[in-house]
């Protein structure tokens, strides 16, 4: 098991240990990206003391020159000082104000910048991620925190820096509040202390109820958003409505709704006493405080200007404790969920990667005592299989539905590893090769493709951002595999969109032009083996039959591997390989295998041939 996948699933790191990874990661991305918002920061932060300087220092100085005038001693001068004063308590205000709300406009702009960032590495990272991963239950819940965890519940990367410069500016100001109380109220420190802690504990207690409701909250709102947003998607609408399924599947999200009410039920209740502790700890504290302090300017202790300063003092020492706490509190917090991000995008491979390069030429592919079985199933999909594909030779692979035709061709991209045995393509085992280079090798055309919501000429040109679409290719493509006609008189031509998700012109293909542009798309990537695994199980035998057989002819002398469970599509293959029990039981040229007394491709071919026998009669 992965190193952090460890971390995920079996233990809880520290908060600490999260605290410190997560801070670790945001300091140098924000560094990295975009330093300019540490200047920001700052700029708020200064912005901030001096709005402090102006509500604690500036009145007391203010009411002692009033108090002076009042008493009627050196008229002039305290007139003089006051009025500066007063001058130097708008001018921090003007100032303070105006920088707070400029910086904080910068920051609210880079926090968008940053969640950007951040979605794209999390998308990047979906893409990139093995395969195998996709179909895994506790990555796509480690991905679904991830996307939580770092976006709103954490606040992202300006979110958690503001916690952290908070922290900072909330420490100073105690700091300045109790060297305030040192000189003019000791007594009153024990006693905010005492209450500080009291409603800081409470707001631990809250926060770790917050927590634990982020977690469960993870895995139920990754259902109820299939249900909520990834079903109204368009595609699924022809089955929702032909099967009325509206209902049942409006019940099902319902279900995935209360529970996740519930969760936020549990947290609020949950909370909610320890709300009402932290009001009671809070009204004992101010009684005594300004009692104490009263008491002290009436038996002459300290002046009205003292009094002042220690008035705004006390709020401000338990400001400043509460939001020290707070944001300490808060700011752990934020990283502990942030960590998500981070141990989803440092998910480990579940494959391992070599680094060979495949060579130019022939190819051939030998499975060598290969068995397999999907990840967290018990049961062998694939036995012992044993078999060679030479260069540029044409197979058919046919079977019953589940025999392991595709899991097979699974198994030779190497979307999955094998579980026993090895797969060696001119010799080398495939694992041993770099990624990229070998998927170089393929062109696929799997059952369930899929083509993007992009131009009709980016889904046959799919592949490197930095390569330019070859458009003479792409033409040639679409007429090789019937659909260029189709294609240029679409509106925009082979510039046309597909879907309307992004265009409202964007266009719908019909299933055979689905087919087509699939296949121009593996034409167009013009790799040595390719792979058609029954794309046009849709269609009837003999539309399927004659995209098979011009395939094979566009194809020429390259690898080719077909798929399909109807006998008829193959019969133009060099060998034909029958796939039951599990493993290769027949293999050789359709006349050879009909031959085979009680064979099981000879008595599939009988059945089928009746049965088209039939249908045309
Ligand atoms: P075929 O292509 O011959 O119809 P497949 O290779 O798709 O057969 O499937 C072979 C067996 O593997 C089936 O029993 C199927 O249920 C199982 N299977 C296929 N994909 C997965 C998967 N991702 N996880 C677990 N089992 C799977």
């Amino acid at each position: 098991m992965p190193k952090n996948m460890k971390h995920a699933e079996d233990e809880t790191p520290s908060m600490w240990y999260m605290t410190r990874r997560t801070l670790k990661y945001i300091l140098k991305l924000a560094w990295k990206e975009k330093r300019i918002v540490y200047f920001y920061h700052l700029l708020r932060f200064i912005g901030e003391g001096l709005s402090e300087v102006k509500m604690l220092l500036l009145p007391k100085l203010l009411v002692d020159e009033i108090v002076a005038i009042i008493d009627g001693a050196g008229m002039e001068e305290h007139i003089g000082n006051a009025v500066l004063y007063i001058a130097l308590t708008v001018a921090a205000e003007f100032l303070s104000g105006l920088i707070v709300t400029t910086s904080q406009k910068k920051l609210n702009y880079y926090g968008v910048y940053f969640n950007r960032i951040f979605t794209y590495g999390l998308s990047a990272k979906s893409m990139e991620m093995d395969f195998q991963h996709t179909e895994d239950p506790t990555v796509l819940n480690q991905q679904n925190k991830a996307k939580e965890g770092i976006g709103w519940y954490s606040g992202g990367v300006t979110g958690m820096l503001e916690s952290m410069f908070s922290v900072i500016y909330h420490f100073l100001l105690m700091c300045t509040s109790i060297t305030i109380f040192i000189f003019y109220c000791p007594l009153i420190l024990p006693v905010q202390i005492m209450g500080m802690a009291l409603v800081t504990y409470f707001n631990s207690r809250k926060q770790r109820i917050n927590a634990r409701a982020f977690l469960k909250i993870g895995k139920v709102n990754r259902l109820f958003s299939y249900f909520v947003y990834e079903l109204c998607s368009y595609k699924y609408g022809k089955d929702i409505r032909l099967y009325n399924c509206v209902d049942m599947l409006t019940s099902r999200s319902m279900e995935f709704g209360d529970e996740s009410m519930g969760i936020f039920r549990e947290r609020a209740e949950g909370s909610l006493k320890y709300e009402y502790y932290s009001q009671t700890a809070n009204a004992f504290r101010d009684a005594f405080s300004y009692s104490y302090m009263g008491y002290r300017a009436l038996i002459g202790l300290l002046s009205l200007g003292d009094l002042t300063m220690c008035i705004s003092a006390a709020s401000r020492l338990f400001q400043s404790m509460l939001w020290l706490g707070t944001n300490a509190q808060g700011l752990v917090q934020s990283c502990s969920y942030a960590y998500h991000y981070i141990v989803y995008l440092e998910y480990s491979d579940a494959l391992s990667k070599g680094d060979k390069t495949v060579s130019d030429g022939e190819h051939e592919i030998v499975f060598e005592n290969v068995s397999f079985k999907y990840p967290r199933s018990e049961e062998y999909v694939l036995k012992d299989i044993n078999f060679t594909i030479r260069s540029g030779e044409h197979l058919s692979i046919v079977g019953l539905n589940g025999a392991g035709k595709t899991t097979f061709i699974k198994l030779l991209c190497r979307l999955y590893d094998v579980t026993e045995g090895r797969i060696l393509i001119d010799g080398t085992d495939i694992r041993e090769y770099s990624n990229e280079e070998y998927r170089k090798l393929f062109a696929v055309v799997f059952q369930d493709f899929q083509l993007f919501a992009f131009s009709l000429k980016d889904n046959i040109a799919m592949g490197r951002a930095d390569e330019p679409v070859d458009d003479k290719k792409v033409e040639e493509a679409l007429k090789l595999s019937g659909l260029y006609d189709d294609a240029v008189a679409l509106d925009e031509g082979l510039d046309t969109r597909l879907f309307k998700s992004f265009d409202e012109h964007g266009t719908e293909l019909s299933g055979g032009q689905r087919q087509k542009a699939a296949i121009s798309r593996a034409l167009y990537r013009n790799a040595p083996i390719v792979i058609l695994d029954e794309p046009t199980a849709a269609l009837d035998p003999l539309a399927e039959y004659e995209i098979y057989k011009k395939f094979d002819v566009l194809v020429g002398g390259k690898t080719a591997i077909y798929i399909s469970h109807r006998l008829s599509s193959c019969k133009f293959c060099d060998r034909i390989a029958v796939f039951a029990d599990k493993t290769v039981r027949e293999c050789g040229t359709h006349d050879e295998l009909v031959n085979i007394k009680d064979g099981i491709y000879a008595e599939m071919f009988e059945a089928q041939a009746q049965y088209y026998v039939e249908a045309a009669g």
